[in-house]
């Protein structure tokens, strides 16, 4: 069985599958932002060699210890 309605993606309104001309969106502007946001999020991914600045603290140099017999 499929749900008579169903939330809409973009702002979560419920709406009839079945008369819904942009499902599964509620209404072609909703369609047009989801896909929007899908691209500009696209658009966002950098290339992983970016450089990334290193926030990990260098690890601090332990004292030599001498070998203990
Ligand atoms: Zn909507």
């Amino acid at each position: 069985m499929s749900p008579a309605t169903v939330a809409c993606p973009t702002c979560g309104r419920e709406l009839e599958w079945a008369s819904a001309p942009f499902r599964p969106f509620c209404s072609e502007r909703c369609r047009l932002i989801d896909l929007g946001a899908w691209f500009s999020e696209q658009r966002a991914i950098p290339g992983e060699a970016a450089a990334a600045p290193e926030e990990a603290p260098p690890a601090p140099e332990l004292p030599a210890k001498p070998p203990r017999r």
